[in-house]
């Protein structure tokens, strides 16, 4: 059984006006049901509680930016697990609720439970949907974004494979707005990037590829192939396990 885990990004979750893309989360589905016939097991790292929430409501006075993450993240969580439930529903596939926070993530009886947790559920046939429980991340302990959080979980989960999913097509050898400029293919174990690495965020999430990188690397060092594909191609999920010489991406080699 191949264990993987699958990271989406509030850009990919979202259209441009911030408003949650459900033709794009329905067709995410899709792909994890596809997966999931084939024999994988799945863990979904997904963004998009905040995005979500901050559409939802129209607030009269100024929230500061901890009020804000806490009010948005409570409402717009609601809105995305119920999005999932119910189209995960329709193949007859369970999931269930994981928030968690980088407190979860330090040695001890929380990090055993949470693991223990996911094991059952994923022994179960139910996929885990994961998220940093922002309502009581406390700011100076949050994951940096949920690329830190997917990596943290991969390697929690002993996973074969991190699939990062943004809305770029891997790490680019340049400005991927250049026309010189290609997406690297492979990247060796222990391989630096470095000077590729733009610094730039993302709009919606609080991610970029600098972090994406640095998950990257860290993970494959730690034994875990990494992938770096862009969620907005169509069927990209089953186009990475059916051709992968044939799909865009970045791949990181994993350290044996
Ligand atoms: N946990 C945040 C959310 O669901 C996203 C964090 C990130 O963008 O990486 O809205």
């Amino acid at each position: 059984m191949r264990r993987i885990v699958i990271k989406v990004g509030s850009n990919v979750l979202t259209t441009d006006k911030g408003k949650l893309d459900i033709t794009r989360v329905s067709s995410l589905v899709d792909q994890i049901a596809w997966l999931k016939e084939h024999r994988y097991e799945v863990i979904l790292v997904s963004s998009g509680a905040v995005a979500c929430g901050r559409q939802e409501l129209k607030v009269e006075y100024a929230l500061d930016s901890v009020e804000q993450r806490q009010l948005f993240s409570a409402i717009g969580q609601v809105k995305l697990v119920n999005l999932y439930y119910d189209l995960f529903r329709e193949y007859g596939i369970h999931m269930g609720q994981v928030l968690t926070t980088k407190e979860n993530f330090q040695p001890g009886d929380q990090y055993e439970n949470q693991r223990q947790c996911m094991e059952v559920m994923i022994d179960n046939g139910v996929i885990p949907v994961v998220n940093e429980n922002d309502t009581v991340s406390i700011t100076e302990l949050m994951f940096t974004d949920n690329d830190e959080l997917s990596g943290l979980i991969a390697r929690m989960m002993k996973a074969e494979t991190l699939v990062l999913l943004s809305n770029i097509d891997g790490i680019y050898t340049g400005n991927p707005d250049d026309s010189d400029v290609e997406v690297i293919r492979s990247v060796k174990a222990g391989e630096s990037l470095e000077q590729y690495i733009q610094s730039s965020k993302s709009s919606a999430g609080r991610g970029g590829m600098e972090s994406k990188y640095h998950t990257a690397r860290t993970v494959a060092d730690a034994g875990i192939k990494v992938i770096i594909a862009n969620g907005n191609t169509p069927d990209i999920l089953i186009n990475l396990a059916t051709k992968p010489e044939e799909t865009i991406h970045t791949e990181f080699v994993p350290k044996c």
